[in-house]
């Protein structure tokens, strides 16, 4: 097996082109897993890990860009403000030394249903970067990258560059059950972000469905409910019914299977629990920030 290392974006990117058949390795806390487990067994490695670049975030154009090798160590301790969904799921991965190395670039490229980054991506509404050296920059909405089980919408040349996120105009919230409390892969996991900026709800469902998804019909009831009782301008009460019906709609917006981590019938359940309790967390934030 060859081992490519580049030290510059624009070198890795000619190495991306130059060898299809190799695999990108960032942190390695899924690489370095799969090739002991020998579940792949690629033609070369492309270490990620020299290029200074994918270490950088920014908070330029109103939204932070947070490069693919940022870690969730790093996450944690320098974008709490920012990104508190993130942020919150972070805390939530492996152990403190997979923190350190693993990254949310690399639970992207992994694109696993239970990756912890996705859920909160998508309730934020964020954007993957990737690049070719052949055609250049694309965004594409986090929404639109998981294409299926452990698969992106990455081409074969291309790699990811960074996830752009605005930082939080609301309060935001993360909720994971797991068959013990720490170091553990999600038997669900839930995402939710208050954006009372424009007087909208994002959602991210983790490990209940083929890929991450968001439950959109459960977004668009609860800001319309929100407008309607003009909850958002008075920052009254969450009506308990109305956090119920939420977590309803989440639970009916996901489609789980039974695995040796839990049934089905026990996912949905849980994603109505942790739904309705994260959306009340939330919106008892929002109002004390009043
Ligand atoms: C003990 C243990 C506990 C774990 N616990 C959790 C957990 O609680 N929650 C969770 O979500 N995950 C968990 N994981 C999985 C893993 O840590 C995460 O998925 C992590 O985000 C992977 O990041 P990485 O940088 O290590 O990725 P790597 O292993 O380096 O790469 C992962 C994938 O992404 C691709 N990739 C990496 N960077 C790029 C790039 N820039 N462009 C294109 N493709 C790229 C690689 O080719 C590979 O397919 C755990 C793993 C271990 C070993």
């Amino acid at each position: 097996m060859d081992f490519l290392q580049p030290t510059t974006w624009s070198e890795a990117l000619a190495m991306r082109a130059e060898h299809p058949d190799a695999l990108a390795i960032q942190g390695g806390t899924d690489v370095m897993v799969d090739l002991n487990f020998d579940r792949r067994r690629p033609g070369a490695l492309l270490d990620l890990g020299r290029v200074a670049e994918l270490r950088e975030w920014a908070g330029d154009d109103g939204r932070i860009r947070l490069g693919a090798g940022v870690t969730y160590a790093r996450v944690i301790a320098e974008l709490g403000a920012q990104l508190p969904g993130l942020a919150m799921a972070s805390r939530t991965v492996g152990s403190p030394q997979i923190r350190m190395r693993g990254t949310v670039g690399g639970n992207l490229g992994s694109a696993s249903p239970a990756g912890d980054a996705h859920p909160p991506l998508l309730a934020a509404d964020a954007v993957v970067e990737v690049e070719s050296a052949a055609r250049g920059t694309r965004e594409i909405a986090a929404v639109d990258f998981y294409t299926g089980v452990k698969r992106n919408a990455l081409e074969p040349d291309e790699l990811i560059t960074a996830v752009l996120i605005a930082p939080a105009a609301g309060p935001q919230q993360f909720s994971k059950v797991g068959t013990r409390n720490a170091m553990v892969i999600a038997v669900s996991a839930f995402a939710c972000a208050l954006h009372p900026d424009r007087g909208a709800v994002g959602t991210g469902i983790g490990s209940a469905a083929p890929t991450p998804i968001r439950a959109v019909e459960a977004e668009t009831f609860l800001a319309g409910e929100l407008a309607s009782a003009g909850l958002w301008d008075s920052r009254g009460e969450l009506p308990e019914a109305l956090a119920t019906s939420f977590g309803e709609r989440v639970a009916a917006a996901a489609s789980p299977i039974d695995d040796v981590r839990g049934s089905a019938a026990y996912r949905r359940h849980s994603l109505s629990v942790m739904a309705r309790r994260a959306v009340t967390w939330a919106w008892n934030d929002f109002r004390k920030a009043a």
